[in-house]
């Protein structure tokens, strides 16, 4: 594995990272720490790859305090599940994904692999060739995507008809490609020519035609729980055969917007329209109260409890 790279401000973590027999610490993302098996020579590629969620919570690059409780395993879950959908559960195509063989053999010997402290909270995956390219994938018109499209009538440079408002549906979902940038960088967003040099043709048209897939099969389902996708990033990696493999966190409320169906049918209001079950909360509230210059403010108690709600609301609508 390439060492996933580090950030200047990813340290703002509120705890060191737990300590497990058998495995050894190498990464502390701004919300996820990632373990090798503690046999691993230190330049080694590792097989596999122990991820555990955290209940921190990052916005604008910032970890903030306090952490969302529940969300390490809320995220987690969430996360199996649609892998799971993704595997067939929906009734598509198989889509390879990240996770190790004996992830999910619960009661078996493979699964002690799996710290207790962390189960729940934590996935087994083969640990695979990252792919620098965060794929956005968007439904619907807002956040960033509004903002550069009120100045210019784009998003990330791609056209569009006049005449939208924050929260519409585009006429295709559009893939929006990032570049993960290395330490201390944000990532940036970058035209489809870019990714091609960045990752080449072949993979970079893989990694659009499965990020749309994946986007368009996941929004059918949101849509028959009530819930708009509105949009979503994924990351991809090659695994030891080179089959191209859908990695990382997957649909979870950090990664993607989703809106409550009915409200966006009948709201009047951008707040009303996209009642969100995503971190959106947390970045309005911050918007609000914090001008962006040093440290961000504690969250306050009632932010962290609707988050939390909304969160473990948005599972159980799903999965129920
Ligand atoms: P951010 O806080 O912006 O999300 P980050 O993505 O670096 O930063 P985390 O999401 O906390 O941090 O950490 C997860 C890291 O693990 C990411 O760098 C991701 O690319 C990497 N990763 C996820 N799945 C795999 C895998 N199967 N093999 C190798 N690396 C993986
Ligand atoms: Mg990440």
């Amino acid at each position: 594995m390439k060492r996933p790279r580090l950030r200047n401000n990813e340290r703002v973590t509120t705890a060191p990272p737990l300590e497990f027999p058998g495995w050894r610490h190498i990464y502390s993302g701004k919300v996820r720490d990632l373990y090798v098996p503690a046999g691993t020579a230190d330049e080694a590629a590792p097989t596999h790859l122990l991820v555990v969620a955290s209940d921190r919570v990052s916005a604008f690059d910032h970890v903030l305090a306090p952490g969302i409780p529940d969300k390490g395993t809320l995220l987690t879950t969430l996360s199996l599940w649609w892998f799971d959908q993704l595997a067939g559960a929906d009734g598509g195509r198989c889509i390879a994904n990240h996770l190790a063989a004996d992830h999910a053999l619960v009661g078996d010997e493979a699964v002690e692999l799996i710290p207790d402290a962390v189960r729940g909270r934590a996935m087994l995956v083969r640990s695979l060739d990252m792919q620098p390219i965060e794929c956005v994938v968007r439904g619907y018109l807002t956040g960033s995507g509004w903002a550069e499209y009120r100045d210019s009538g784009t998003v990330c440079g791609i056209p569009l008809p006049a005449g939208l408002n924050d929260g519409d549906r585009l006429p295709e979902p559009l893939y929006t490609p990032a570049f993960k940038a290395p330490m201390g960088e944000h990532d940036e967003n970058i035209t489809f020519e870019r990714s091609v040099e960045l990752v080449g043709s072949d993979t970079a048209e893989a990694l659009r035609e499965l990020s749309l897939e994946i986007y368009r099969r996941a929004a059918a389902t949101a849509e028959a729980h009530g819930l708009i996708l509105a949009d979503t990033k994924f990351e991809f990696g090659y695994d030891a055969d080179g089959v191209l493999t859908l990695a990382d966190e997957v649909l979870t409320s950090d990664s993607s917007r989703y809106w409550d169906a009915e409200a966006w049918r009948t709201g009047s209001t951008a707040a009303e329209r996209m009642a969100s079950f995503d971190k959106q909360i947390v970045r309005n509230w911050l918007a609000d109260n914090w001008d962006k210059q040093g440290e961000p403010p504690a969250l306050p108690a009632e932010i962290v409890t609707r988050t939390r709600d909304r969160y473990a609301e948005l599972l159980r609508l799903l999965t129920a």
